[in-house]
């Protein structure tokens, strides 16, 4: 049977309590590791705690070795916010880890999922989605490149240590790297879309982790085709304005120079900027599918590279 602990954190300064709440399951069929699954660090990435949930309800445990750590909303305040940084103090939690005792909000909140979940748990799977706007599709190789694999999507990302922009201190996954506890990031869905395909592909992605580490009996699914990418071009837009998009699905080629889309001002409809592949051929990693109302310097696009 799940165990749901609540790890108390702090008081509010409206009086309510912050809160983690953890889901212990049990297998029922003996020794294995201990997996923790979290979502939510960035409260605007919405599609993992959904991914947990329908995960959750479709489990069943008699038959699984080991032990899972379920933590759906790794920041609650943000998650209600729908925003990326906490609105407590306005950080970004996936960049504090191991956390503080005596430091912000943020930190002590770090520190917490620290101590109640990451040192209880022999391998990571932090879930994160393209946030309240941009649509995000691959998954990073880490330090279990098998598990990355298992999870089934198209690209993966083997980022490299120390290299900004592709790999930053403080994450949930490089706390776990200190630890010497295998991890995979997963980037998977977000956006003004129905999440429903992407909950969907995670939960089989998650079913199919834990097949690999021999915790859930049946084989595991073999990978499709995947690409392996060592570099990403994140691309902003300069000018705020409407988001209009020109280029090929998300998975999809894209040569060096192509218009990736348009920057368009919702005022006077005249075309603000015209956004094009700035580097090299490459993948479309991240996108914008609806057309939203973007500020200079949000993610616009992101452009993987094998
Ligand atoms: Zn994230």
């Amino acid at each position: 049977m799940p165990t749901i602990h609540r790890h108390p954190v702090t008081v509010f300064a409206d009086g309510t309590e912050a809160v983690l709440h953890v889901h212990e399951i049990v297998g029922g069929a003996g020794a294995g590791p201990t997996v923790g699954i979290s979502a939510a660090i960035h409260g605007d990435e919405q599609t993992g705690p959904q991914i947990i949930l329908d995960f959750a309800r479709g489990l069943d445990a008699s038959g699984m070795k080991g032990r899972l750590l379920l933590l759906p909303v790794a920041n609650p305040r943000s998650f209600e916010a729908r925003t990326r940084h906490n609105p407590v103090d306005d950080l970004n939690l996936n960049r504090l880890f191991p956390g503080v005792a005596g430091g912000w909000f943020s930190e002590q909140l770090a520190l917490a999922i620290t101590r109640e979940f990451t040192d209880r748990i022999d391998v990571l799977i932090d879930i994160h989605a393209g946030g309240d706007q941009p649509t995000v599709d691959y998954i990073y190789i880490r330090t279990a490149e098998d598990l990355s694999r298992a999870f089934g999507s198209k690209l993966l990302y083997r980022a490299k240590p120390g290299v900004a922009g592709t790999m930053y201190e403080g994450t949930a996954a490089a706390n776990a790297d200190q630890r010497g506890i295998p991890s995979v990031v997963i980037e998977c869905g977000g956006g003004h879309l129905d999440q429903a395909p992407y909950v969907k592909r995670g939960v089989a992605g998650l079913v199919n982790m834990l097949r690999t580490l021999g915790m859930l009996d049946g084989a595991p699914v073999p990978p499709p085709p995947q690409v392996v990418m060592s570099g990403i071009t994140i691309v902003r837009p300069t000018r705020g304005g409407f988001i209009e998009i020109a280029h090929p699905p998300l998975g999809e080629r894209i040569a060096k120079g192509a218009l990736l889309g348009r920057i368009v001002s919702p005022y006077t409809f005249e075309t603000l900027e015209e956004i094009r592949n700035p580097a090299g051929d490459g993948w479309m990693v991240l996108s914008h599918l609806t057309r939203n109302l973007v500020q200079p310097g949000t993610y616009g696009f992101m452009i993987g590279h094998e």
